[in-house]
């Protein structure tokens, strides 16, 4: 989190910060048992004090896993099926012999098998996250979806998820009354209602809605007085975005009584934000927010630009999520030049993920300026060759994408992960990276 200390302290303390960090960086590893990452080997595993964000690639939507500092599990949605997924979809990965919902359980148990947590943190969720009611986020829900041992419920994503981990606490947009901006209906969400229901009452199960503004929704569970420098805020949904003051909060979209159906703010606009910070370190995470229709309209109203003050809320980050998995009505100049992120991670499940005009804006120094590295989770023949020049100047192109901050958020690294197999063996390292 940004704190606002007069300019030369804050240059004082930058300096001093860096100073101590290379000079402890590789014997503190070592004093803290940290075993150093090697390209063909497995990531080591986590360590208290870091925090990691992996974005699983299973090819087939966002699942991005968070351990905090503390050991708190987050999970960010669950990847799935969505219900239409030709012509322009990805193979699964590792391979189609499990669900895509399966394979992102298997990696979070893999990742919470950690021996610096706790037993009993092994096998659960502290929270799930659903950024938006949609299939490659939740898991679509289609009529040869197979039920759930218990016989109250349909398996994809979520649900599929949940047969593999605890879940102690889900935050959606939507609880309790999913009506906003009209009643949501449709066979996945009413089969995740009933998963809610059965899970409350049997799983003890809780859920709540996100509420923009505050710090306190999503909190350090285990041990948060060791990390005071570390928060969630939740930026944005539902039209609602945090004013930066407090937990104050403003609305940018008309009242639905002033609207026709036919200009409801779609799906995509309502989604979850939030940005985690650790001591300088800032991540922004958005979900698939996107203009929309605004980017192909004349003259749009002004609220249907939401990217923009969103991106004004969260401030700039060092490390980003794409929005809509780097799609053509995402990532526009309004949001990268106010986050002006040194890295971003593009979670792609179909061919043109990133768009060649989200790509232009990415890359372009006349959008802001300095350094960034871009890495994107699948780069299909059809993308490389219409998002011309992706190939030469990405990061990289295929694999999980894991930011490891170190302990106190002065400073991180990117790993890419081979996603053939269960292995997480490390493809790439980049970094350190300072925090700013
Ligand atoms: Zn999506």
């Amino acid at each position: 989190m940004k704190t606002k200390f007069p300019m030369l302290s804050m240059l004082f303390l930058a300096a001093l910060l860096a100073a101590n960090a290379a000079a402890k960086n590789s014997t503190s590893d070592a004093q803290a048992g940290i075993v150093a990452p090697e390209v063909g080997k497995s990531l080591p595993a986590w360590s208290k004090g870091e925090l990691d964000i992996h974005h699983i690639n299973t090819g087939r939507g966002d699942a991005v896993f968070l351990l905090l500092p503390d050991g708190t599990s987050l999970l960010s949605d669950a990847s799935g099926k969505t219900v239409e997924q030709a012509p322009f979809s990805l193979p699964t990965k590792p391979d189609a012999s499990h669900p895509p919902g399966t394979w992102v359980a298997r990696y979070v148990q893999r990742v919470l098998s950690s021996r610096a947590l706790p037993e009993r943190s092994r096998r659960q969720l502290d929270y799930f996250m659903l950024s938006h009611f949609h299939g490659d986020h939740m898991g679509a829900i289609v009529p040869d979806s197979p039920l759930a041992p218990n016989g109250a419920y349909q398996l994809s994503g979520i649900t599929e998820v949940a047969e593999h981990l605890h879940v102690a606490k889900i935050i959606d947009r939507g609880w309790p009354t999913y009506d906003y901006p009209a009643p949501i209906k449709n066979p996945t969400v009413d089969n995740y209602r009933k998963f809610l229901d059965w899970q409350i009452v049997r799983q003890g199960l809780e859920v709540e809605r996100f509420q923009p503004g505050r710090n306190d929704q999503i909190k350090l569970l285990h041990d948060a007085g060791s990390y005071p420098d570390f928060e969630i805020r939740n930026i944005y949904t539902n039209g609602v975005v945090w004013t930066g003051k407090d937990s104050g909060t403003r609305s940018l979209f008309p009242s639905v009584r002033d609207l026709a159906p036919a200009d409801y703010p779609i799906e995509n606009t309502l989604s979850l934000v939030f940005r985690v910070s650790y001591g300088k370190f800032d991540y922004f995470h958005g979900g698939d927010l996107s203009n929309n229709d605004a980017e192909t309209a004349f003259d749009p109203p002004a609220w249907k630009n939401v990217e923009t003050p969103v991106a004004l809320a969260a401030g700039a980050v060092d490390a980003m999520k794409a929005n809509h998995h780097g799609s053509w009505d995402a990532n526009s100049i309004g949001l990268l030049g106010n986050l002006k992120p040194r890295v971003i991670v593009v979670t792609s499940r179909a061919e043109g993920h990133p768009a060649i005009n989200a790509w232009k804006h990415m890359t372009s120094k006349d959008v802001w300026p300095g350094e960034r590295d871009i890495f994107v989770t699948n780069v299909a023949p059809a993308t490389a060759a219409t998002t011309y020049g992706i190939e030469e100047t990405a990061k990289s192109t295929q694999g999980h994408v894991v930011i490891r901050v170190a302990a106190g958020g002065a400073s991180y690294r990117v790993f890419v992960l081979d996603d053939d197999d269960e292995e997480m063996r490390v493809k790439a390292v980049f970094g350190p990276y300072a925090s700013n």
